[in-house]
């Protein structure tokens, strides 16, 4: 009898056909993808260096500069997703002892300064409670007394709701000698964002959210200030992957012959090319008018059902990602479990500084409207009474 050297069975789960049910995703991300990008992801694969991919490459970098409001070079898509995005600009810009001054407002900015320290960055946090923004004033205190090189802050803070104000930011940064990151992973088409008029010097998003691309591309983009500030290193980036002279050679960005650095997600860009191709035809303007609108019936619907806003100021509200309080007297894991197996619909509880107070809506890009607005009220309502009466 022929004896099998193999130890380890195929596995029972692979031999069966993949199961993946329809669900309504409303939480802070991903957003469900629509037919025209799943058909852009699924097309036949070509080599990352043919001259189709390239220019697939080259549109990508096109639709970030107009989703950003940018005419900056140095404009790609990292291969990964936000984090990757996040690791990529505090790596590129911080060597060992710079200093780097991080807004901390929920987990973005906690998760910023953790990066920063792997670095070896001197790094000080200024802190507000979850729910709240910072006022330039804040900011310019930090500035003054840190002098940091790098000042990291959230546009969109998806673990709060919080919709940080950017005016100002850029020229203050720049008075004291510091470039301004921002973080829009959550908010880039969702909220206006000026990247040049605004002067901001790094600027990252992720493909997943209004884009409404799977997740595994992040755009970002530098200012001149931030490139020269690059060119000035006196040691290479810690990573080789995410090295930006590598990258920027890749996509074309150096005027140099494109050079092989990784196998790219070829289908991942072709996903968030048709992501960036819905943005431009539907128009910024109009996509930062739909968030806002089924936001603010979204606020008022929650509002009739006697629920409380997490974030105070209506113009703080993230238009992408609402949060409210736990109602008293309920569980939010009963409440996003109740919505997931009755209504199929992903809402979610809180993340970081904001676990176990409140729950997180989000509306984003194609899910971003008024039916879905309708339906999550309808099921949250259900929830209310369905959650209750199981407690007593
Ligand atoms: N920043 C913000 C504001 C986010 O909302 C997220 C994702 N929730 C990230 C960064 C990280 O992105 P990813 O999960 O794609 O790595």
């Amino acid at each position: 009898m022929a004896t099998s050297v193999l130890r380890v069975p195929p596995p029972q789960g692979l031999l069966r056909p993949l199961a993946v049910p329809e669900r309504l995703l409303l939480g802070p991300g991903p957003s469900n993808v629509p037919p025209r990008i799943l058909a852009a992801g699924s097309q036949q694969l070509l080599g990352h260096m043919h001259p189709e991919v390239l220019q697939v490459m080259d549109e990508i970098k096109a639709g970030i500069q107009y989703a950003f409001q940018t005419q900056n070079r140095l404009t790609l898509a990292i291969s990964g997703t936000g984090h990757c995005a996040m690791e990529a600009s505090l790596l590129n810009l911080l060597e060992h002892g710079d200093t780097a001054l991080v807004a901390v407002n929920g987990i973005w900015g906690q998760r910023a300064a953790e990066i920063a320290r792997r670095l070896g960055a001197n790094v000080h946090e200024l802190l507000k409670p979850p729910g709240e923004y910072f006022a330039l004033w804040d900011i310019e205190e930090g500035l003054a007394r840190y002098k940091p090189s790098v000042l990291f802050i959230t546009h969109g803070e998806s673990s709060t709701g919080v919709l940080q104000p950017l005016e100002g930011l850029g020229e203050l940064c720049h008075r004291h000698g510091c470039l301004l990151l921002v973080d829009a992973v959550a908010s880039l088409g969702g909220a206006p964002i000026f990247m040049d008029q605004q002067e901001i010097d790094v600027l990252y998003s992720g493909s997943q959210k209004v884009l409404n691309a799977p997740p595994g591309s992040a755009p970002i983009s530098f200012s001149e200030r931030s490139r020269e500030k690059m060119l000035r290193r006196k040691t290479k980036p810690t990573s080789f992957y995410l090295d930006m002279g590598w990258l920027a050679n890749y996509w074309g960005c150096d005027g140099e012959p494109r050079r092989y650095h990784h196998t790219a997600p070829i289908n991942s860009f072709f996903s968030l090319r048709e992501g960036l191709a819905m943005l431009a035809e539907l128009g910024l303007e109009s996509s930062w008018e739909r968030h806002r609108a089924n936001c603010t019936q979204l606020c008022q619907g929650l509002r009739n059902l006697g629920l409380e806003l997490f974030v105070k100021e209506e113009k703080a509200r993230l238009p992408t990602i609402t949060t409210l309080r736990v109602p008293e007297g309920y569980d939010w894991k009963e409440i996003t479990s109740f919505l997931m197996d009755k209504h199929a619909i992903e809402i979610a509880g809180g993340l970081g500084p904001s676990v176990g107070k409140v729950l997180r809506i989000g509306l984003m890009g194609c899910n971003s409207t008024s039916g879905n607005v309708d339906r999550v009220l309808r099921a949250l309502q259900d929830a209310l009474g369905c959650c209750r009466r199981s407690r007593l």
